[in-house]
C-alpha cells in the first residue's frame, strides 16, 4: 500500500520534535535520565528491545522468551539484594507499578489475615509519592511520619504509629527528596516483632547501593524486610519501562496476582497491573545486565561515586549553599545555608534557574513537611565526562544569584479569586494564565516563581492547577 505520509518524512518530524527535548545523553540533565555514558550499551539495549517488539508480555506461556528473560533478570537482582530462594518476584513496568503492587499485596494479605475496616499505610513523608498514589488507588489510610529538616526519620517515630490496622510500613533506600537511607534494620526489628510487613523502596538505589561501600544492611539481608522495589530503568541503565518487585515468601507474593476464569474469554492471570504489555524494556534490561555483569555495574557505580563526592565537596565550598543531611548514594539535595547572613545565602531555586541558563538542568523541589526549598541532583556515570564544566557552572550560578531572596509569591497569589468550591477547568486555566502559563503549557524561563507559588498554595488547589496544566498540554489542537 502507499502510506498517507512518507516514513522518512514522519521520522524527520519526530527527530525535530526530539531536538526540542532536554538532552537525554551527555550528563546535562541531572534527574529523570540515567546515562551510563556507553553508546554500545544503548545500542545493545535498543537491539534487544527491537527483537522483542512484536511480543506480548501478557502471556509467558505463549511467549516463553518472556518467562526466560524475567526469570534470569529476577535472579540477577535477587542475588544483588541478598534474597534467598524464598524471595520471588515480578518484572513490572516501572517504579510506580512496583510500589503500587507492594501496597496492593500488603492490603490483600491484611484482609486475608482477618483485618476489617480500612488498613493503614505508615511511611516517612519522604517516601516516594507513588505510595501516596497507592494508598489513594487501593483505599488505605495514608499515615505520614514526620522527618527532621535533614530528611531523617527516627525508628521510634515509626514505632508510635504501629498497630493492628497497619497493613504495611515503607522505608526508602534511599529516599528521593533528600537521599536519606532510612533506618531499615531498626524499623524491621519493630515491624517484624508485631508481624507487620516492611517494604524497602529501593527504586532508585536498588541497582547502585549494592556497589556502594560501607553501608549498613538495608535489603533482604535484614530479616524483617518483606519486599523490595528496584528500578532497572534507573541505575540498571535500561530504557524506561522496567523495574522489579521482589517479595519474601511465595504465599505472600501470590496475593499480588489477579486471576479470573469468570468470563467467556481467555483465563486472565496477571501478576502486574497491565494486561497486554511490551517486553522490550525487559529484554533491554536483561541484555544490559549480561553485558555489564557485576563488575561492569561496580565500575559504573565507582565512577558515579567519585562524581558525587566531587559535587558534594564543590557545594560545600560554595558560600551560601549546603548539602541537606547525609546523602547515601548518587543523589543529593541542596538548600540555602542558614549559617551565613541573608545577603550571602544562595536560594536553591534561583541557583537551579541560573544553572539551567548555563546548560545544566537541575530539579527544583518545593519546601514541604519541614524540609526547606531544595534543588535535587541525580548523578550518573556520564557525569564524570562533564564534571569540570558542571562544577564550574554550579559555582558561577551561585555567584550570579547570591543574596537574591526566595521568590515572594504574595503578589501572584493576590490574583487568585476567592475559592468557594471545586474549580472548573476554565477557571483553573484562567488562574494559570494569570501566572503566565499559557494554554500550550509553555512554562516560563525561570521556575523559581512557579515553585514559590506551589509552596504556599494549599495542596488541593495546587494539585488542581497542575492537573489542569498537564491536561491542557495534551489536548488536541482545534
Ligand atoms: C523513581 C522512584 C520511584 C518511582 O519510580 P518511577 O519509575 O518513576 O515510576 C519510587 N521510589 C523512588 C525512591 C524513586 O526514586
Amino acid at each position: 500500500m502507499t502510506f498517507a505520509e512518507e516514513p522518512a518524512d514522519i521520522l524527520a518530524r519526530l527527530r525535530e520534535l526530539r531536538e526540542g527535548d532536554a538532552p537525554t545523553h551527555g550528563g546535562h540533565v541531572l534527574s529523570y535520565v540515567y546515562d551510563p555514558g556507553l553508546a554500545e550499551l544503548d545500542e545493545l539495549a535498543a537491539d534487544a528491545a527491537r527483537l522483542m517488539q512484536p511480543v506480548n508480555g501478557l502471556d509467558p506461556t505463549t511467549f516463553g522468551s518472556v518467562a526466560a528473560l524475567e526469570r534470569d533478570l529476577l535472579g540477577f537482582v535477587r542475588g544483588l539484594l541478598h534474597g534467598d530462594s524464598d524471595v520471588v518476584g515480578t518484572v513490572t513496568t516501572g517504579g510506580t507499578e512496583s510500589c503500587l503492587l507492594a501496597v496492593k499485596t500488603a492490603r490483600d494479605a491484611w484482609v486475608a489475615a482477618g483485618g476489617t475496616g480500612q488498613p493503614r499505610l505508615v511511611m516517612p513523608v519522604t517516601a516516594h509519592a507513588a505510595f501516596q498514589k497507592a494508598a489513594h488507588y487501593f483505599g488505605l489510610v495514608l499515615d505520614l511520619v514526620p522527618v527532621s529538616a535533614e530528611g531523617v526519620v527516627s525508628a521510634s517515630a515509626i514505632e508510635e504509629r504501629l498497630g493492628d490496622d497497619v497493613a504495611l510500613v515503607v522505608v526508602s533506600a534511599p529516599s528521593y527528596p533528600t537521599a536519606t537511607l532510612d533506618p531499615v534494620a531498626e524499623v524491621a526489628a519493630l515491624t517484624s516483632a508485631r508481624g507487620i510487613p516492611l517494604h524497602v523502596d529501593a527504586c532508585i538505589g536498588g541497582l547502585v547501593l549494592p556497589f556502594w561501600p560501607g553501608l549498613p544492611a538495608w535489603d533482604f539481608a535484614v530479616p524483617g524486610v518483606t519486599s523490595v522495589s528496584a528500578d532497572l530503568h534507573k541505575y540498571g541503565y535500561a530504557p524506561k519501562g522496567v523495574s522489579v518487585l521482589l517479595q519474601r515468601g511465595r504465599d505472600r507474593q501470590r496475593m499480588q496476582y489477579f486471576a479470573t476464569t469468570r468470563w467467556p474469554g481467555y483465563p486472565v492471570v496477571n501478576p502486574t497491573i497491565l494486561g497486554s504489555k511490551s517486553a522490550g524494556p525487559l529484554a533491554a534490561a536483561w541484555a544490559i545486565t549480561h553485558a555489564l555483569g557485576v563488575e561492569g555495574f561496580q565500575a559504573l557505580a565507582d565512577s558515579t561515586r567519585r562524581s558525587t563526592a566531587a559535587i558534594v565537596e564543590a557545594v560545600d565550598a560554595i558560600e551560601g549553599l549546603r548539602v541537606v543531611g547525609t546523602p547515601t548514594g548518587p543523589l543529593l539535595a541542596v538548600a540555602a545555608d542558614p549559617a551565613v547572613s541573608a545577603e550571602r545565602q544562595v536560594d536553591p531555586h534561583h541557583w537551579a534557574d541560573a544553572a539551567r541558563g548555563l546548560g545544566f538542568v537541575l530539579q527544583l523541589q518545593p519546601a514541604s513537611s519541614g524540609i526547606p526549598s531544595t534543588t535535587h541532583l541525580t548523578i550518573t556515570p556520564v557525569t564524570e565526562s562533564v564534571l569540570p564544566d558542571l562544577l564550574g557552572v554550579l559555582t558561577t550560578a551561585a555567584d550570579a544569584v547570591r543574596g537574591i531572596p526566595h521568590v515572594d509569591p504574595t503578589a501572584a497569589l493576590g490574583q487568585l479569586p476567592p475559592l468557594t468550591g471545586p474549580l472548573d477547568s476554565d477557571t483553573a486555566a484562567a488562574i494559570l494564565a494569570g501566572f503566565g502559563i499559557g494554554a500550550g503549557g509553555a512554562l516560563p524561563d525561570t521556575l523559581a516563581p512557579l515553585l514559590a507559588i506551589i509552596e504556599v498554595t494549599p495542596p488541593p488547589l495546587a494539585e488542581r492547577l497542575l492537573t489542569e496544566l498537564l491536561a491542557r498540554l495534551i489536548e488536541p489542537h482545534e
